[in-house]
């Protein structure tokens, strides 16, 4: 917790020294072509630096360079006890300068201070150290042999990692690849978005700082067209894992087999259905809870709880508690401790939410809450939580995924017709059942394509369940120990005795 007013972040914010190069090898580079391009912030349009905008170059030398810190094994072959006490140092300096990476993520993406401070930096902390608590004390197998023979199954870094990441949540997206993917051996370059680099550099020094040796985790800032597409491209990167779009994801597995065959792992978009049923043990908590599941982290979460399935028994008397809870989600000064509902993370992503605000009318759909820009005076992109009422699962409101803080209430008769609903999406990321009565509960949970369900809460978990999606929204998980098989390949030595 801090204790620091909007004022005193206004003035760190002012004497903010901001790094913008890339961080390649142990050290903060230009791009190999000195392309730079500028860093807007959301809050109010101010400059915050320029950042290099790397490309097929840099992904070269950071790439040579990965590979050749990998294959020397200052790193990849270090025991695991070493790399758990480095990765919880690296963790420790996370926490040591949480105020300055929270004031950064907070001025970069938009996203309110508050949970810049006690969420999303704690939150990667927390990946890092619970994937490097883990590594020493996994262990490998031994096959059921017969008598002469002994076969060993053993788990083996995969080498060079491209980790792509969002803007979403920067540094915990970032944190969910790098906790696994540093604790098991690798090397890694990880490319933030080019919304939200500043935090991704800023923790590559923290890295080697740690003790992480120079060239295992390096840091190319620059468009996804660019240095992403050269990741993707690359004959020597091994592994690309990524968070992002499902538009960008299907683009990465044709990358893959254009190239090398590389392993891609994908954790993308989400429409993500919240089942309120008329016997829910705590209507009240499920309308808090379905306010904060569209507002928090104004609305750009892949688990937003973006399609409100009601009963219609319900639906007069619950509707009104969500539009009332959701006045207390209001768009504000991110800079401001108390605000809960900061800006978007850019005029392009703000207008992109507009735009579908506007679908939501033109098909017939009928607005109950928020629906337009606010606080225009500030230079900021900022835009009112948002509820439609009387939406069809066929709207695009419903279809597609808008990533703003913009609700549809789509209304239900039965549990058979809830989980139609709920899964006639391309999605399969999260979902959430609301009832009193355990078999519903489960009988629902389980017939959910989806990889996450909350049962009578939203957005529930920690680093110990896997986290991802079914269908387009993914593959392969994040967090708990099944994301170490993204980031190791199984070996089977047979010995002859
Ligand atoms: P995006 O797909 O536009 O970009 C993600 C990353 O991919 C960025 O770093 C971007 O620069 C890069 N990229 C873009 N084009 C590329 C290309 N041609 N080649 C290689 N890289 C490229 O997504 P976004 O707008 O940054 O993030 C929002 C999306 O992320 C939403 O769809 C959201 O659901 C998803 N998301 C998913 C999860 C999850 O865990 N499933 C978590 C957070 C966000």
């Amino acid at each position: 917790m801090t204790t620091l007013t909007r004022a005193d972040w206004e003035q760190r914010a002012k004497d903010l020294k901001i790094e913008g190069r890339a961080y390649i090898n142990g050290e903060y580079t230009a791009a190999v072509s000195g392309d730079t391009f500028e860093c807007i912030s959301p809050v109010d349009g101010r400059l915050l630096a320029t950042i290099a905008s790397c490309d097929a170059d840099d992904a070269q030398r950071a790439v040579e360079n990965a590979r050749a810190t990998f294959n020397s094994g200052v790193w990849s072959r270090l025991a695991p006890a070493k790399r758990k006490s480095a990765m919880l140092r690296f963790a420790a300096l996370l926490k040591a300068n949480a105020e300055e990476l929270a004031l950064l993520e907070t001025l970069d993406m938009g996203k309110p201070i508050s949970d810049s401070l006690n969420i999303d930096v704690p939150g990667a902390a927390n990946a890092l150290s619970w994937s490097g608590e883990a590594i020493d004390k996994i262990y490998d197998e031994v096959a059921a042999t017969p008598h002469d023979q002994l076969g060993l199954v053993t788990r083996e870094p995969v080498g060079v990692v491209g980790a792509i990441v969002p803007w979403n949540f920067p540094l915990m997206m970032a944190c969910w690849k790098l906790g696994p993917a540093l604790s098991t051996g690798n090397s890694v370059i990880l490319k933030p978005s080019e919304k939200s680099p500043l935090t991704a550099i800023r923790i590559a020094a923290l890295a080697v700082e740690a003790g992480i040796p120079k060239g295992v985790f390096n840091v190319l800032p620059g468009y996804g067209h660019t240095v992403g597409n050269a990741l993707a491209l690359h004959m020597d990167v091994d592994t690309l894992v990524f968070t992002g779009s499902t538009k960008i994801a299907k683009q990465l597995l044709i990358r893959s087999g254009e190239s090398n065959m590389k392993r891609v792992w994908l954790e993308a978009g989400g429409k993500s259905p919240n089942i309120v049923f008329a016997d829910a043990p705590d209507l009240q908590a499920a309308a808090e809870s379905a306010a904060g599941a569209i507002a928090f982290n104004q609305g750009e979460v892949c688990t937003a709880g973006s399609r409100l399935l009601v009963e219609r028994s319900i639906k007069d008397t619950f509707l009104p508690l969500v539009i009332e809870a959701l006045k207390g989600w209001k768009p504000g000064n991110p800079l401001d401790p108390a605000t809960n509902v900061g800006a978007l993370v850019d005029t392009q992503q703000m207008n992109t939410v507009l735009s579908y605000i506007e679908a939501g009318h033109a098909d017939g759909a009928k607005l109950v809450a928020g629906g337009k820009r606010t606080l225009e005076e500030t230079g900021g992109t900022y835009v009112e939580p948002t509820i439609f009422d009387g939406v069809t699962n066929a709207m695009k409101i419903a279809q597609e995924e808008i990533f703003g803080p913009v609700l549809s209430v789509i209304t239900f008769d039965s549990a058979e017709e809830a989980i139609k609903i709920a899964n006639d999406t391309v999605y399969g990321l999260a979902a959430a059942v609301w009832t009193a009565d355990i078999s519903k509960a489960h009988l629902t949970a389980k017939a959910l394509r989806a990889g996450s369900v909350w049962v009578n809460q939203y957005d529930g978990g920690d680093m110990t369940a896997p986290f991802g999606g079914f269908k387009q929204s993914g593959n392969g998980r994040d967090k708990s120990l099944h994301a170490f098989d993204k980031y190791t390949e199984l070996k089977a030595t047979w010995i002859k005795l």
